[in-house]
């Protein structure tokens, strides 16, 4: 590989992260090589269920460049997404390779270059990268004691499509994050059973006040302190949601913003599931101890709903589906000592830098109730702003 080889900026990802970051790398003059590793730019959308929108708003999920027309409404579908997501590379001027999935990144010290090689040993060279391979790359579901004798089936909640497929079908849910609530709602409605397995209970706040998206107002509170933030969201739960403790659904006891930073999970902010759940459409019951053939043993109620112990409960369902969150596997795919924490999570974000990875910048991993979308659209801002004073700016703009 000759020097003429050696591409500026690296950017591994064409999800809404990468594609915003390669649109003002653009911008600000360089050429940046986009990996992607699924056929199409937008695949990961093209592939979410069936009647998803965007609980952003279309303002709040504006990417670099790239609006929502009025014709998406006030919240955007999943082929609105997609849309975008495709028509960004043509209206950014950039290119993305696709197919192309990387399986090592590591920094050359002699040379100061990053070296990416895909699955199928193909080698890229670079003096900087962005890492915008998402939060949701590897779909884990738990070892539950006789998963492997379970008689119906296990999905991940990334592969759920379409509520109808399950008519008739007796279907647990496992999880309290925003795709799990909003796909056992959405099975609410053609399901013969709707049962959710939890195990912390969820933050719950409305998607919009007095019109304005949520996120709206997650702006502002960033912007406050934590504990003023906190009291503001624990008021809007109170009134706007109310208590859900009569159907299982205990107020958690943990604030939301300390919730959050311990398990990067946001709020619930799907208001047909709190509608479902006061109509008895989906029951809550504790975690899965264990399964036997067609037969699921959980807890009968959330631990932290009863001071004493529960007890257990026997369910026959014919599908689990896991909303039991996913693995960035960064450990395995960058080559950086001590780059993320013991739970696979990047310690850095935006424009940081950690001291053994010199021009390496995650993008997509942060994700605050002002959303994820817009601090996408933010850092991508911040990335190509440091690359230009590291690299060198490469056109007026
Ligand atoms: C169902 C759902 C609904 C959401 N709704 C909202 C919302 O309303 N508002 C909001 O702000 N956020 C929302 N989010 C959160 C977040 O904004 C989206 O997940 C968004 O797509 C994140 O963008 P990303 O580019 O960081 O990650 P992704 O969209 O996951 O894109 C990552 C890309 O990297 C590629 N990739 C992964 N590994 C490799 C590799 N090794 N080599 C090459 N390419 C690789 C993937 O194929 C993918 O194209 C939602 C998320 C989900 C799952």
């Amino acid at each position: 590989m000759n020097t003429s080889d050696i591409h500026d900026v690296a950017i591994v990802g064409a999800g809404p992260a990468g594609l915003s970051a390669a649109h003002e790398l653009t911008k600000a003059g360089f050429t940046p090589l986009v990996l992607e590793r699924t056929p199409a730019v937008g695949d990961v959308w093209r592939n979410h269920y069936d009647g998803l929108r965007l609980n952003t708003g279309r303002f709040c999920s504006a990417l670099p460049g790239n609006k929502f027309p009025l014709s998406a409404g006030g919240w955007p579908s999943r082929d609105e997404v997609v849309a975008l997501l495709e028509n960004m590379p043509e209206r950014g001027g950039f290119t993305v390779q696709t197919s192309i999935e990387i399986e090592k990144i590591r920094y050359g010290h002699e040379r100061d270059i990053w070296q990416i090689t895909s699955i199928d040993n193909q080698q890229f060279e670079s003096r900087a990268v962005v890492i915008a391979t998402g939060t949701n790359r590897i779909p884990v579901i738990p070892e539950w004691e006789g998963k492997n004798t379970f008689a119906g089936k296990i999905i991940h909640s990334s592969q759920f499509k379409n509520a109808q497929e399950y008519a008739d079908k007796h279907v647990l849910v496992v999880g309290s994050g925003n795709s799990s609530a909003e796909i056992a709602s959405r099975l609410a409605e053609y399901a013969s059973s709707v049962i959710m397995s939890v195990r912390t209970p969820p933050q719950l706040l409305p998607k919009s006040i007095l019109g304005i998206p949520f996120v709206g107002l997650g702006i502002v509170l960033r912007q406050l302190p934590n504990s003023l933030a906190d009291s503001v969201l624990s008021f809007l739960r109170r009134t706007m949601i109310g208590d859900l403790s009569a159907y299982g659904l205990p107020s958690p006891t943990m604030s939301t913003l300390k919730q959050y930073a311990i398990n990067n999970v946001v709020p619930i902010l799907y208001r047909p599931f709190v509608d479902d759940i006061r109509a008895g459409r989906i029951k809550i019951v504790g975690p899965i101890q264990k399964i036997s053939g067609g037969t699921v043993e959980v807890l009968s109620a959330i631990p932290a709903a009863q001071n004493t112990n529960p007890g257990t409960t026997t369910l026959q369902p014919d599908i689990i589906v896991a909303g039991t969150g996913f693995r960035t596997g960064f450990p395995e795919l960058i080559q950086i000592p001590g780059i993320t924490d013991e739970k696979g999570r990047a310690k850095i974000a935006g424009d940081q830098e950690f001291p053994d990875a010199p021009r390496l910048y995650f993008i997509g991993q942060v994700n605050p109730l002002s959303g994820q979308l817009n601090e996408i659209r933010l850092e991508a801002d911040k990335i190509a702003r440091k690359l230009s004073q590291q690299l060198g700016t490469r056109q007026e703009n």
